[in-house]
Formats: structure tokens, sequence, C-alpha cells
């Protein structure tokens, strides 16, 4: 078996280890003797989307967003559409994830549209939501696994009809004000949380690597067991941190 995974604007869009996403997905297939080839995907380039099986578009500044917005809008926005009917797998983080919605007012009042694959809007609030963040993912089975990251954005996003990834037990998620963190639309999953994400959450990369073999290969492919116990040992170890000190600096018990 063989995958492709995208790396959308690899050079602009990578903050806080956003790269360590597609490096765990390619590893966790390489472990299990899938061949996965990684693909940078840059400003200017018009390819074929739907011959992706995972596209990975991490966050970044306001002004690279800018950049990025107007190639979304000029080159690749067609293509990702009709890529994302046709089930391709994606993970966007943060800035990534802003630009999927229709819009990202910034602070100065300027409006980077979007591509509007994920329905929600993101508008910058007063203050930068920053911090470590614990969320928990009901949709994903009994116990909720949870996911553990970093957040920093000035952008707070609400959603229509997505739903949220996963329900914020720390830090601020999409606005701070609701309790949802992140988004999910067909394949298409967006959060703020960065860390690198994957390698902390490895049942998170399996379960996009899941969709996307079941996409290529038919429903029955399944992602053999891996040797996972390092890694929840430290997203273990991240989350009981994690809640210690936010418990310590909010003061909420
Ligand atoms: N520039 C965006 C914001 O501040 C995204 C930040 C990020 O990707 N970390 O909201």
């Amino acid at each position: 078996m063989r995958l492709v995974i995208g790396h959308l604007y690899a050079d602009l869009m990578s903050v806080y280890g956003d790269r360590g996403n597609v490096i765990a997905l390619a590893q966790r297939c390489a472990w299990r003797g899938i061949a996965a080839e990684v693909r940078p995907i840059g400003i200017g380039e018009a390819v074929d989307l739907r011959a992706f099986d995972v596209l990975v578009f991490g966050g970044g500044q306001d002004q690279d967003q800018l950049t990025v917005c107007d190639d979304l809008q000029a080159v690749k926005g067609a293509a990702l559409r009709d890529a994302v009917a046709d089930g391709l797998v994606m993970l966007a983080v943060c800035g990534g994830y802003q630009l999927l919605g229709y819009y990202f007012r910034l602070g100065s009042g300027e409006v980077l549209p979007g591509l509007g694959i994920i329905d929600a809007y993101t508008v910058a609030g007063r203050r930068r939501l920053i911090g470590n963040a614990v969320v928990r993912c009901p949709w994903a089975g009994s116990p909720a696994p949870t996911l553990v990251g970093f957040e920093n954005h000035s952008g707070q996003t609400f959603l229509h009809s997505a739903r949220p990834l996963g329900a914020v037990v720390l830090g601020s998620g999409n606005n701070g004000r609701d309790g949802g963190e992140g988004a999910v639309q067909l394949n298409v999953f967006g959060t703020y949380l960065h860390g690198p994400l994957l390698p902390k959450n490895p049942w998170f990369a399996d379960h996009l690597l899941t969709l996307a073999l079941r996409r290529r290969y038919g429903a029955d492919a399944a992602l053999p067991p891996l040797d996972d116990a390092l890694e929840q040992r430290a997203h273990e170890a991240v989350r009981r941190r994690a809640l210690r000190l936010g418990r310590q600096l909010t003061g909420v018990r």
C-alpha cells in the first residue's frame, strides 16, 4: 500500500512544530510497511489535489496568511474543493484552519476570504488566546480520547454546521466562549492545536491514516496496530502537566 501526503505551503505555514504532523504521518506509515511519499505544495503550484491521500496545512502569521490566501483564491481553491468533495483527508491547523472557513477578519479590519470548505468564520479578538490545551473527543470512542496541544491565536472561530473536533477541558479552543475546539466537516479536520499535534496524539494520527486508506483501498482497509507505549506515556505526561499547571494558573479546582 502507498499513501501520498501533501504538505501545503510548507515554507510559509508551519509554526510551533506543525511540520512534525507530516513527519508523524509518514513515520507511522513506514513502521507499518506502507510507502508514504511526502510532497510539498507551494505558492503558484496548480496540482490535482484528488491524487493526494492526506493534506496537511499548518498555521502561520497573519502576514503569511495574506500571501497564502491570495494563492488559495487564485490557484488552488477549485482543486481543493473538488478533492475535499472526493473525500480527501485534511488536517488544517490554526492559520490553515481559519482559511478553510468563510473568512478571517484581522484585527486591522481587513478581511481575508477563505474557501468555505468548513462552515465557520473567524474574527480577531482583542487578546490572543495562548496556552496549553486539552480537548476531549467523545465522537472517537468511549472513554473519550483526549488531544493535547498548544494554542496561540488572535482569531476566534465560530462554527455554523461544522461540528467541533472536541470539547475544551483546558484552554480556549475555537473562541474562548462556547467550549468547542476545532471543526470536522467531511474528512477535513480543523484545529487550533500546535505542538506538533500528531506525535503527541497518535490515536488521531491513525484516525486520519485510516480514513485515507479507506478512501484509496476500500472500506476494509485497516492499519495494523503499533506499540505506542512511549507515545501514550508522553501524551499522558503532557495532559497531566497541562491540567496541573493550567489549574494553578486559573485557580480552577
Ligand atoms: N495568525 C493567526 C492568528 O493569530 C493564526 C495563528 C497561528 O497559526 N498560530 O489567529
